[in-house]
């Protein structure tokens, strides 16, 4: 089969590599319709998480039909049509009993490498390094999925593929992180980051009754997309432009009920402080660039909630808790536990509430998308999601 392989630091082949194969018995086997590449991958393509290795296939956000199904798979047979959430849980574990799916402790193999950083290890991811697991992506014609009983969500809809492919990822993640923001009826939302997470954080806070969505970004199109769904949005590339000051100005001097930082680890700024996070980046004296995250401490209201769904790898500097203590704000933060959302968020679609496809703005082949990933990092084409049809042929030039 064809499928999209980490070569390197921004360095990856569309290569033909072997089918997977059944190797447990609650394992499917599942032909892939539809895959997306996600702002997470972009952490791989630029090297900030460890444990990625020459050959390994990416991809995490994929919807299918059952291929093949192992002895015990009892709830899916072939060619049942399903999405398949990003992270990978068993079900049964105390975790996955207490719906913290994201934290599952049985589906990573290689959970030592997490506790060696982190203390604890979270679930294996698809496509997601050998510290998360090590298993195979979605950015592929087939993939193999483990506990197949728990993760897929089997679609009893005649929904086109574009429409429910954002439910893997995208989709509930932008919703968890609402929900994590703790939005009461009529509140004032900050949204840093207008990429897919960002987008579906905004729709998301409008369902669960924010009264104003205020999104911060420097892509015009981008921006442009959070303002035809109702937000107010704040580019603050502009000259003489400060997020603080803007959002100030726009809750009586207050600041926002609750802010979002989709965004996270590779964020973005011109200024001293972004220069600071590169030097000690290259030093490895610091890991991440949270520019955002102290933004968002720092403009959050006062008893206000901070929701972060943006990824972060590891080690940040100059984070002002003592704002965030002395304000009393709460935080909420995470992989998204998939698993409570796909199905509820499944209905909103079928009830015509959002059809989230309106964030596309490029569908490929497998042979670009090594291409197509530059063009996602640098947000270059008005790139807004690229979806790959893993059965098309590449277009002509
Ligand atoms: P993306 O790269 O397309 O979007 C990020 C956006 O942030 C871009 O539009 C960029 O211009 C903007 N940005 C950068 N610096 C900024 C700054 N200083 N202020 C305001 N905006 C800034 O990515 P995405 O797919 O939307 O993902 C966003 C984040 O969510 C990533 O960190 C991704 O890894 C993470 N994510 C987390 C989960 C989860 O389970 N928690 C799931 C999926 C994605
Ligand atoms: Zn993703």
């Amino acid at each position: 089969m064809k499928a999209v392989c980490w070569m390197g630091k921004s360095k990856l082949e569309t290569l033909t590599v072997p089918d997977p194969t059944i190797l447990n018995p609650h394992d499917a086997i599942i032909k892939v319709t539809r895959t997306a590449i996600c702002g997470s991958d972009l952490h791989l393509f630029d090297g900030f998480i460890p444990t990625m290795e020459s050959g390994d296939i990416l991809g995490h956000e994929f919807m299918g039909l059952v291929e093949e199904v192992g002895p015990a798979v009892t709830n899916l047979k072939r060619g049942d049509r399903v999405v398949v959430p990003f992270t990978i849980a068993c079900g049964s574990c105390e975790f996955c009993r207490k719906k913290i799916w994201a934290a599952c402790d049985n589906t990573n193999p290689n959970a030592h490498l997490m506790e060696a950083a982190y203390g604890y290890s979270g679930s294996g991811l698809f496509g997601y390094s050998h510290m998360m697991g090590g298993y195979a992506g979605g950015q592929a014609q087939y993939v193999r999925v483990p506990f197949a009983n728990v993760g897929p969500l089997k679609l009893e809809t005649d929904l086109a593929d574009e429409k429910v492919l954002f439910l893997s990822d995208i989709f509930p993640t932008g919703y968890m992180a609402a929900e994590n923001a703790q939005i009461q009826d009529g509140d004032t939302v900050a949204v840093w980051g207008c990429g897919p997470v960002g987008q579906f954080a905004i729709a998301s806070a409008f369902m669960l009754g924010a009264g104003r969505v205020i999104a911060i970004d420097r892509i015009p199109e981008r921006l442009e997309m959070a303002r035809s769904v109702g937000a107010i949005t704040v580019d603050y590339s502009h000259e003489g432009v400060s997020v603080l000051t803007a959002l100030k100005d726009l809750t009586g001097g207050i600041g926002p009920d609750a802010c979002i930082d989709a965004v996270g680890l590779e964020s973005h700024t011109g200024d001293v402080q972004g220069a600071y996070d590169t030097v000690k980046n290259a030093l490895l004296l610091e890991t991440d660039r949270p520019a955002v995250l102290r933004q968002a401490i720092q403009a959050v209201r006062k008893g206000g909630t901070l929701s972060i769904p943006g990824v972060y790898g590891g080690m940040l500097h100059k984070v002002p808790f003592g704002a965030a203590f002395g304000k009393g704000i709460t935080m909420k933060m995470g992989q998204t536990n998939m698993h409570n959302y796909m199905k509820p968020l499944l209905e909103r679609i079928e009830k015509g509430q959002i059809d989230p496809s309106y964030i596309i703005s490029h569908r490929i082949s497998l042979d670009e998308a090594p291409d197509m990933y530059k063009v996602w990092r640098d947000k270059e084409d008005r790139v807004t999601k690229i979806v790959i049809d893993p059965w098309a042929e590449r277009r002509a030039a």
